[in-house]
């Protein structure tokens, strides 16, 4: 359920119209729901109710200060993979003790920036990164709290991509071996370990691979436990999917019931890490129509939002559902389309053979179910300027990342001065 409905033929997000935001701003620009983001959050917090849970946002999905800060509001913690999501983080106001440190690469750096801001829990991932949080620990003479990332070795049944739980994965440490790394850094100084972590992948529509990870999980923690290794903190991390295009996805319902089956009765603080869950009905991407062409066999829709704005289309082949901002009447007829952006890519296409009313250049569109991983994957591929994010509350709206302006984006780029320097200044001709 989101915010983005039609009322007397207009889109609206909650009680602010589409098309008046997109005349205000101008478009390609994201649009995000105050009352999606916080529904889907007390949705997702609700089917854990009663158990010790803490609901880490994963900010890689969408980390927008402002997105981050409503959630923070709502009590969400927050997950990160780098120091640029930490200071994100803290710079939204979320307490550094609801913060949690994922991801296969953390630098020194990245991890002294953690301890020094007294984080929850680093996430650890391999055997040399613990020997680098210890260093960098006993340097800051701090004891570090850990957990193990373990790798269950589950395929989680979603895009190869997005997959993380494999063997063949490069993430955690294979679920064979945590005893023995567990055992091991018990002799380490500067560290401490709270607890073990798991993700197994990202947009999970089958709870199936959640519940054979869970029972691994399991077995990892009474191994622990038959040793005197008392596990308090367990990450089961983020991944439930969403519908994308009228697909299915599990309930936040029935996966906190599986959670309770297998972890209700362990005596153990419970993290999670959704992040697309939260974020993604909760935005849209707002496009408008430069041309419409008529190819050689097919139509084409072309719009100035592309694939540098939205990449999942490209680089997953991520179908997401587009609707005109303006509601077709019920009896407008229905062509065959292509929705393309004006990228130099054949891979910059939005949708392939979709049914659309009539169009016209200057109609705008709406790219649905964009909120995560959306905004942050997006370059400036083609020169083409980072759009802008809106946020509705209500009646309000309010832009929270302004367009991107490309002559600031050039001051970074220089001329070499054997190339007469001056960046941006065109050489005189001589
Ligand atoms: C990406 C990621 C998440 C969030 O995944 P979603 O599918 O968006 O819920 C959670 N934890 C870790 C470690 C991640 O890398």
């Amino acid at each position: 359920m989101d915010h983005f409905e039609y009322r007397n033929g207009e889109m609206y997000a909650e009680n602010v119209s589409i098309s008046a935001i997109a005349d205000d701003v101008g478009t390609p620009f994201y649009c995000y729901s105050t009352a999606t983001l916080v529904r889907h959050y007390k949705v997702f917090t609700d089917a854990l109710a009663g158990l010790p849970a803490l609901v880490c946002y994963s900010v890689k999905a969408n980390s927008n200060i402002a997105v981050i800060r409503t959630l923070a509001e709502q009590g969400a913690g927050v997950d990160v993979v780098s120091s640029g999501e930490l200071t994100r983080a803290l710079r939204a106001g979320v307490a550094p003790d609801r913060i949690v440190f994922s991801g296969v690469g953390k630098t020194g750096g990245e991890i002294s920036h953690a301890l020094k801001s007294g984080i929850l829990q680093i996430n650890v991932e391999s055997e040399p990164e613990l020997a680098m949080v210890n260093l960098v620990a006993g340097e800051l003479n701090c004891i570090a709290p850990v957990a193990i990332r373990v790798n269950p070795d589950i395929d989680a049944l979603t895009h190869d991509k997005i997959s993380t739980g494999r063997k063949e994965n490069k993430f955690g440490i294979e679920w064979t071996r945590v005893h023995e790394v567990v055992t091991e850094a018990r002799e380490l100084a500067n560290v401490d370990i709270t607890g073990l972590a798991m993700h197994i992948g990202s947009q999970l529509t089958d709870l199936e691979p959640f519940r054979d990870a869970f029972q691994r999980l399991r077995d990892v923690v009474a191994i622990l436990s038959a040793d005197g290794l008392i596990i308090q903190r367990l990450d089961l991390g983020g991944g439930l999917g969403i519908p994308y295009d009228g697909g299915i996805a599990p309930s936040p319902e029935d996966y906190g019931r599986l959670v309770r089956e297998y972890f209700a009765d362990l005596e153990c603080e419970l993290l999670f890490e959704p992040g697309r869950l939260i974020a993604g009905n909760a935005g849209i991407l707002v496009t408008k129509v430069i041309y419409v062409k008529e190819g050689a066999s097919r139509k084409f829709v072309i719009v100035d939002a592309a694939m540098n704005d939205l990449m999942r289309p490209a680089l997953y082949g991520a179908t997401h559902q587009i609707v005109p901002a303006t509601e077709p009447s019920g009896d407008a007829a229905l062509t065959d389309a292509d929705v393309v952006g004006p990228v130099c890519e054949t891979g910059d296409t939005f949708a392939t053979g979709l049914a659309l009313p009539p169009l016209n250049a200057g109609d705008y569109l709406i790219i649905r179910t964009a909120g995560a991983y959306g905004a942050v994957m997006a370059s400036a591929y083609n020169s083409r300027a980072l759009v802008p994010e809106v946020m509705v509350s209500g009646d309000a709206f309010q832009i929270i990342r302004h367009r991107m302006d490309i002559d600031a984006f050039l001051e970074l780029e220089q001329i070499p001065d054997w190339l007469g320097g001056n960046a941006g200044e065109p050489k005189e001709a001589t």
